[in-house]
């Protein structure tokens, strides 16, 4: 008998009538022979509301009472679902994350799992019961709750399938699998029948939101099959997996935009030794990723320094900026909003030359100005003007044919 971890979404557990329809194909997974362990995540809005009710009370709700709080969302879930199971005939128990020792270390609002106690799972399914499990949520060793970051379900359900050795890993959300772009900028966007965990990667961590990063990281590692599916269709989804032959064929397997980051550049600062160390060191001393950093070639004895951040730190990134200014003797500094980071992924990249001009090419005839790159092995990135990030990016599937079959 093979056992099978099935995670479901915010909206895919949106409503009554939506929680009865994930009973419904639990059951029907059940009958056709598997062991279902299933993982779910709150209600959609739930955890946004819940977040939002705590700023109500709090200036800056953090830490383990803001974990007590958001952990709540996934407790209504399980207990509706299961009831939802039990209404239909079926046999299924709710275990929430401390009752299955989901042990996480001490980081609130993104702890990470360390190990699960399967016994208790293992030995509800061999009573031929459905096991439905709150994802996001863990504790800590001294007992404390935890969650795992936004989007933390998925890295429960992969955690769970590691540690109960399941025959697969099915993530049911409210789309049919992973696109070679989003659909609703790029209608031709394709679904892609396979992706390897490094480009998904790429495209989690480049802002599109299919599944939380650390849930494929996860996945990678223990070389588990991820199957991205709808929970509203019988469609087969997207098989996130290991590299093989076919994925090196085709060049480039996505296109991502991000939205969400800013461009800080630094005029007229000395090009010398440990200029780039004392901009950077207290940026990243405050917790704020910085993402592409391009520094011009100097010019009598003075550059530029360009850099991104997330959106959410620019004030806090140009307070240091502003800061570290006079110490290192620089010029005007600069911020701009408006720009979109436009990424092409795709292992194929590692033995195809040409990639990189074909892509500027393409920008370039459409008269789009790329103001910074990035690359990779497996990614090349551009930044350029916001308001031209959708033409780039339905440029660009074009110009890559991924629209084709
Ligand atoms: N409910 C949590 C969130 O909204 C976890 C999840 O949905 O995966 O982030
Ligand atoms: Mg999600």
């Amino acid at each position: 008998m093979s056992l099978v971890v099935q995670k479901y979404g915010g909206t895919s557990v949106g409503d009554p009538e939506r929680i009865r329809n994930v009973a419904r194909r639990v059951l029907e997974t059940q009958k056709k022979g598997h062991q279902v362990v299933v993982v779910v995540s709150a209600m959609s809005g739930e955890t946004n509301r819940l977040l939002d009710l705590a700023t109500k009370v709090a200036q800056n709700p953090v830490g383990r009472e803001s974990d007590v709080l958001v952990a709540t969302g996934e407790q209504v879930t399980i207990a509706l679902l299961s009831l939802a199971i039990q209404d239909m005939g079926g046999e299924a128990i709710s275990f929430l994350a401390h009752q299955l020792h989901i042990l996480t270390d001490s980081s609130f609002m993104k702890a990470r799992i360390k190990s699960i106690d399967s016994t208790l799972i293992h030995q509800s399914l061999n009573q031929g019961k459905i096991a439905v499990v709150a994802g996001f949520q863990g504790i800590d060793p001294e007992g404390n709750i935890t969650t795992l970051g936004r989007g933390g379900s998925d890295t429960s359900a992969v955690a769970l399938a590691v540690a109960l050795k399941a025959d697969d890993c099915e993530i049911y959300t409210d789309v049919d699998g992973v696109y070679t772009t989003d659909p609703r900028i790029c209608p031709e966007a394709k679904k892609l029948d396979k992706i390897s965990y490094e480009e998904m990667l790429e495209m989690a961590s480049l802002g599109s939101k299919v599944l939380q990063t650390r849930s494929v990281e996860l996945a990678a590692k223990y070389k588990i099959p991820l199957w991205v599916k709808s929970s509203f269709n019988q469609e087969e989804g997207t098989v996130v997996t290991q590299e093989d032959k076919d994925m090196e064929k085709v060049v480039v397997a996505g296109i991502t935009q991000d939205l969400n980051e800013a461009k800080i550049s630094v005029r007229h600062l000395a090009d010398q030794p440990g200029i780039a160390a004392r901009l950077f060191q207290p940026i990243a001393e405050n917790n704020i990723n910085v993402d592409m950093i391009v520094q011009n070639v100097s010019e009598d004895g003075f550059t530029d320094i360009t850099f991104t951040v997330p959106k959410l730190d620019l004030k806090k990134a140009l307070e240091i900026v502003q800061r570290q200014k006079n110490q290192i003797g620089s010029g005007k500094v600069e911020a701009d909003e408006k720009i979109a980071k436009i990424s092409i992924v795709g292992v194929g990249m590692r033995s195809h030359a040409g990639v990189a001009g074909q892509m500027f090419k393409t920008l370039a005839a459409a008269g789009i100005n790329i103001q910074m790159i990035s690359t990779s092995e497996i990614k090349i990135s551009v930044v350029i003007e916001q308001s031209l990030a959708k033409k780039a990016v339905q440029l660009l599937h074009q110009a890559f044919e991924l629209g084709k079959e």
